[in-house]
């Protein structure tokens, strides 16, 4: 065993792990590009960015000269009452990106707290108004984070059994599948009617940890018309969606809908320093302005407003400017609507889709429920071992990559994912 294999056995707690049955994690001690380097020598492409955060690729020289730049400047210092270049400089990038009606920004350090800022914001907003409200609207198979607001918002079930009794109350919204927009729709009205409902909160046209499930600019719209109608207020949690991935900066410009809050992180420092950002309209924030100290919104991290981090963001952004990043998103784009129209010939694949620079599709399996963990146990193997890292989520096989995985890096992952399908483990199933 590897002296690091070692220490890590002894030492770490892995996230999202059964440690008793999981096998040796990879040694991972080199990354560029696309690609992960393995202390064995191995190389792995990272096809789901590092859990969806890389999207310039790994070791980009213009993310690391910021942050050295930064380091030699300001490394970090504590954010009330203070502030600093980096951090302005992040705010007025992204308020000018999500275009009107945002404003203002409030720095956190991941995707988890930024939902729960913007959930907070939400509630507060209406106590400070007098008028609290309880009720929070969410979709079924949402995902929020993992902290105890953001999973609240999120689907039950496995995954947060234990903790569900504490949770606060939400309502949810079947998944919109287009046949049953019109009844959803009707329900949401219902609930907003009542008065009760301080905000809703969703993943804007695409839920990434349900399955990369899709659903249609036209539901959206209407649900966040409905919204502003009954005076709920609502929130984009672009965590997984920002950044091009699904070809525009975020999701929502899709849409002619906007909202009063957005979440952000993951892909804003290019996924290599941990960041949260919570933006909101004038509307919101000043809400919160009054001459009484607690009608401020009174939350705040020892690591709000980071240097590094907002240093990381401010070059990643930089580089959305630069034409051969939109020529790359434009690339990987139709090379997955490619690959999607050559997946729709094969019995063993189920609803091939891409979206942007996401593919995903599900494997048919004649045993819904027994065989899932195998399914996907199968495709990580059998990926692993042609030198691509790509977790599925149950049976649903999705990439992600970072928009430099060139054409060639490309073919391999379509090769082995072709060979995979038309192979024995998958019709065994
Ligand atoms: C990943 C994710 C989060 C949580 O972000 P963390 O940085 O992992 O806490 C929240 N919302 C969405 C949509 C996500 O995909």
């Amino acid at each position: 065993m590897s002296e690091l294999r070692e220490r890590d056995e002894k030492y770490v707690w892995h996230p999202f792990t059964q440690v008793k049955t999981a096998a040796p994690p990879l040694e991972i001690i080199r990354a560029e590009g696309a690609s992960l380097i393995a202390a064995d020598g191995k190389r792995y492409l990272d096809v789901n960015s590092s859990w969806w955060v890389n999207v310039h690729g790994h070791g980009k020289k213009e993310i690391g000269d910021a942050i050295r730049r930064q380091f030699d400047d300001l490394d970090h210092v504590i954010f009330a009452d203070v502030t600093h270049p980096a951090a302005s400089e992040l705010a007025e990038n992204v308020v000018k990106l999500l275009g009107k009606p945002m404003s203002k920004v409030f720095f956190s350090d991941n995707g988890s707290t930024a939902v729960e800022v913007a959930l907070k914001m939400a509630i507060q907003y209406w106590h400070n108004a007098g008028t609290p409200k309880k009720q929070i609207l969410a979709l079924d198979g949402a995902y929020h984070g993992d902290t105890f607001g953001a999973m609240a918002v999120g689907q039950r079930g496995f995954f947060n059994v234990p903790f569900e009794s504490f949770f606060f109350h939400v309502d949810f919204l079947e998944f919109p599948d287009g046949d049953n927009d019109r009844k959803i729709l009707e329900k949401a009205q219902q609930l907003f009617a009542l008065g009760e409902c301080a905000a809703l909160i969703v993943e804007p046209l695409i839920q990434g940890s349900a399955g990369m499930r899709i659903y249609s600019v036209d539901f959206l719209e209407r649900l966040v018309a409905l919204a502003r109608q009954h005076d709920v207020l609502v929130i984009f949690d672009e965590v997984m969606t920002g950044w091009c991935r699904t070809g525009k900066l975020f999701a929502f410009q899709h849409t002619d809908a906007v909202s009063d809050l957005v979440c952000l992180s993951k892909g804003l420092t290019g996924g290599v320093l941990p960041l949260g950002l919570t933006v909101v309209t004038e509307s919101i924030f000043s809400r919160f302005l009054s001459d009484e100290k607690v009608q401020a919104f009174l939350h705040g991290h020892s690591f709000t407003g980071n240097a590094l981090a907002c240093a990381a963001a401010n070059a990643s952004i930089s580089l959305f400017k630069d034409p051969s990043t939109k020529e790359n998103i434009d690339r990987l784009t139709r090379r997955h609507q490619a690959f999607v129209e050559m997946l729709k010939t094969f019995e063993a694949v189920q609803n091939p889709r891409s979206f942007g620079t996401i593919l995903a599709f599900e494997l048919r399996t004649t045993d819904a429920s027994g065989y899932f963990a195998q399914v996907r146990d199968r495709v990580y193997l059998y990926m692993l071992e042609r030198g691509v890292l790509l977790r599925p989520l149950g049976n649903t096989i999705y990439l992600n990559p970072p928009y430099c995985i060139t054409d060639k890096e490309l073919d391999r992952v379509y090769d082995a994912l072709r060979s995979f399908i038309s192979s024995e483990l998958v019709n065994n199933i």
